[in-house]
Parts: C-alpha cells; sequence; structure tokens
C-alpha cells in the first residue's frame, strides 16, 4: 500500500509539473475563449465557439462530435445552439469521467473599468465576462488531461469533456440535451465533474429547488366611479400579497436545511416575488375602470426537507390562495406552474466527492468544505434525466464574482484547479 502511495506521489508530482508548462498554453486559450462574446440571451457566437473549443479537443487526441439542439425552439439560423463534446480513450472504455463546462455568459452589463470582452491580464488575473462563470473551468479541465497525456500516464478508463450552451437560461439546449440524447446517462456515464466556480477549494454537491408560479386573480370591470359595481382584481392581489408577506413568508423562514448552503443565509426556505401586473399599463392614457385582472409571478425556493414538492410545496401555496379568496366574496384565482426543478444532493460517501477531496488537499493543503448553491444549474439535468448519481461542481473561478461588473479569475487558481482535476482524473479512472 505504501509502496502504491509513493508511486501515486511520484506521478502526481510529474502531471503537476506538466500542468505548469501548460500553464501560459491554458491562459491564452482561456483568453481566445473570453474574446469570443458568447452572450446568452440570445445565444450569440456559439457555432464559432464551440468549433474553437473542438478544434482544441482533436489537437488533444479525442474524437470530438458536435450535437446541435436542432429541436429548441431557441434554434435558428441566427442562434444555433451548438455544443460540443470530446472522448478521450483510456486503456479500458470504463469507468468513464465526463467534465462539463458551459461557455454561454451572462450579458456584460454597466460598470466595467476594463474590456469585458478583451481577455485582458492583470496583476495575475484573466479579466473578462464568462471568466470565472466559467470559461475558466472548460480550460482548467482540458488542460489538466492534457498534461497527464503529456506526464506519459495512461488513464484506465475513459475521459469526456463537454461544452454547452444555455446554462445561464435553464440549460435546455445544452446539459439537457446531452442527456436525453443519451451523452451524459446512467451505464455510460461514471461521474460528471460539472466545472462551474465554486472557489478553487470548495466542492459543490447540489442545490435546493426552485418553483415559479404565476397567480392571477379574476375580478369584474366596471366604471371606476362606481366600482362598487365591478370586482377589483387589484384589491385582491394585494390581500394574496398581505398573506404572502406576512403569514408565509415568516413560515418559510423557519425552515433550515441541512444542505451546506452558501451563503448560509439562503438555507431558508424563502420566496421573493418576482414581478406583479394587473389593471391599465402605466403608460398608456388612464381611464376610469376597475381592474379586472392582477398578478404576481412569485419564485419560491424550497429545501430537500419540504420535499415532495406535489405533497407539500405546491399544497401550502394552494391552501394559503384558497383561504385568502373564500374571505372576499366573489374573488376568484388561477395558479400557474412557470417551472418546477426540484433539490439535488450528491451522496456525502460518493467516490467522487472522495477523489476531488483528497486532490484539493494534495495541491492546497486544505481539506475543502462541502457547499450547496443557493440557485440552480446543469446539475438537475446530469441528475435528472441522466440519472448519472455521482456528480459535483468544481471549477477555478470565483463564485462571488459570477455575473458581476470586472469579473476575472485568478491564473493561479486556474493552474491549481488544473492540478486537482487532473489527480482527481487519475485517482478516479486508476493510471498504468
Ligand atoms: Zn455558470
Amino acid at each position: 500500500m505504501q509502496n502504491r502511495d509513493v508511486t501515486f506521489r511520484a506521478i502526481t508530482r510529474h502531471v503537476a509539473a506538466e500542468v505548469d508548462r501548460l500553464a501560459p498554453e491554458m491562459v491564452a486559450f482561456l483568453q481566445h475563449l473570453t474574446r469570443i462574446p458568447t452572450v446568452n440571451p440570445p445565444g450569440d457566437l456559439y457555432a464559432p465557439c464551440a468549433e474553437f473549443i473542438g478544434q482544441q479537443l482533436k489537437a488533444f487526441g479525442y474524437d470530438v462530435e458536435q450535437i446541435v439542439a436542432d429541436d429548441s425552439p431557441l434554434h435558428t439560423p441566427a442562434h444555433p445552439r451548438v455544443n460540443v463534446m470530446g472522448r478521450f480513450p483510456g486503456a479500458t472504455q470504463q469507468p468513464v469521467l465526463h467534465f462539463n463546462g458551459h461557455f454561454d455568459v451572462v450579458p456584460a452589463g454597466d460598470g466595467w473599468t476594463v474590456d469585458p470582452f478583451g481577455g485582458e491580464i492583470r496583476d495575475g488575473k484573466v479579466y473578462g465576462r464568462g471568466t470565472s462563470d466559467q470559461k475558466a473551468g472548460i480550460a482548467a479541465s482540458i488542460f489538466a488531461i492534457e498534461a497527464i497525456r503529456r506526464a506519459g500516464v495512461t488513464l484506465h478508463g475513459t475521459i469526456e469533456q463537454s461544452a454547452t450552451v444555455d446554462e445561464e437560461s435553464g440549460g435546455f439546449a445544452g446539459v439537457a440535451t446531452l442527456a436525453r440524447r443519451g451523452y451524459i446517462a446512467q451505464g455510460r456515464t461514471t461521474y460528471v465533474i460539472i466545472t462551474e466556480p465554486s472557489n478553487v477549494d470548495r466542492i459543490c454537491i447540489g442545490h435546493r429547488g426552485v418553483y415559479w408560479f404565476k397567480v392571477t386573480q379574476h375580478g369584474r370591470i366596471g366604471h371606476g366611479s362606481m366600482p362598487q359595481l365591478g370586482v377589483s382584481a387589484i384589491d385582491h392581489l394585494g390581500d394574496v400579497l398581505h398573506a404572502l408577506t406576512h403569514e408565509l413568508k415568516p413560515r418559510l423562514a423557519e425552515r433550515v436545511t441541512q444542505m451546506p448552503v452558501e451563503p448560509p443565509g439562503s438555507r431558508h426556505a424563502s420566496l421573493n416575488i418576482n414581478a406583479i401586473f394587473g389593471g391599465q399599463p402605466e403608460h398608456t392614457v388612464q381611464t376610469p375602470c376597475v381592474a379586472d385582472r392582477a398578478g404576481l409571478i412569485g419564485d419560491r425556493r424550497f429545501l430537500p426537507e419540504e420535499e415532495p414538492f406535489d405533497a407539500n410545496v405546491k399544497p401550502e401555496l394552494v391552501e394559503l390562495l384558497d383561504t385568502v379568496n373564500a374571505r372576499i366574496p366573489g374573488a376568484r384565482y388561477t395558479l400557474e406552474d412557470l417551472m418546477i426543478v426540484h433539490p439535488v444532493q450528491t451522496d456525502t460517501g460518493s467516490p467522487l466527492i472522495a477523489a476531488v477531496r483528497d486532490s484539493i488537499h494534495e495541491v492546497l493543503g486544505v481539506t475543502p468544505p462541502l457547499m450547496a448553491s443557493p440557485g440552480t444549474y446543469d446539475h438537475k439535468h446530469v441528475y435528472r434525466i441522466g440519472n448519472v448519481a455521482d456528480c459535483i461542481a468544481y471549477g477555478p473561478g470565483i463564485l462571488d464574482l459570477a455575473h458581476q461588473p470586472d469579473e476575472y479569475v485568478e491564473v493561479e487558481h486556474l493552474i491549481q484547479s488544473a492540478k486537482v482535476m487532473a489527480f482527481a482524473a487519475m485517482r478516479l479512472l486508476g493510471t498504468r
């Protein structure tokens, strides 16, 4: 056993040196990626970005395939939904370690002091929209495996790398398409590492649930000078908002999850009202009318402890709406589900977590905390559609910088995370 450990440490030292040697090439690759403004929405330049990543994978010995989500309503000639995946065969087919990263980025927004698509380097940081979230993750995983290859080490199983679209808008033309078409699937895919920003020294094991819904109160139109002859949907919406704010929200705030959600303030169940609507549009000439329609769009974040959704989360809302509406004569409402994403959490005993944890310890000398994300990401598709249980997010980006102006990634984190990914691949697949 001790001999094996000594041998493994000798190999990792060798691979780590290859990562260091590859660092300038890895940074240049990230800069190039950053300079392709793959802004979503609407989904700009996906095809050339997928092509560029595919060429790099080919150059590193992968079999490369483009997976076009031509069945997506968002797939148009101007904005094709193009994903790319490479397979790097090892000594045996199985197990399969799949790295996934999304290359769409949110719009730059205001407040930048550097060119958001310049890929500029300053003080050891690569700046640009999508560096942390999460083109750095794509660069790290590709160069991690290349370092193993250059070190002359052969892995036992297969490495796959996919770079996908539309994560920022739900991932349906991206990872969901790969999972639906069997590219990421139980029986074929053993482990999935999503290279989203977790910070270089943490492991993300899942996320809470999301329920987006729309409530519409229906009234009866009448003359504004004789409101007693109509039924005001806006008055009723006010009652609904009051009940949501003063009855439901305090109840949700008392619920705490065992999940290690970051930031800790997000370990509670919560509700945010995204929007309210109703009555006459704000900027038109007003007429004296009783509003016959008003409503809201809610964003409910729920905990694994609150599942099942159909037995707990939704019925609680329905009961509140029923109660409020029963109090008002003539009130009527409709409830529409806009999106339901169930919580996911990888078993903390997963060998994938152990391998990445040990690798982080080896590279950084710290034992990484396990965390969960306050919002959802592509993990949901890997688990819910692909049925792959062993999935984590780990990547070099800084989570707090995601979607912020002056987003950057530390070159040092890029290098460290590539070493972690390389070591974890060797631990999970074995070497010879
Ligand atoms: Zn992301």
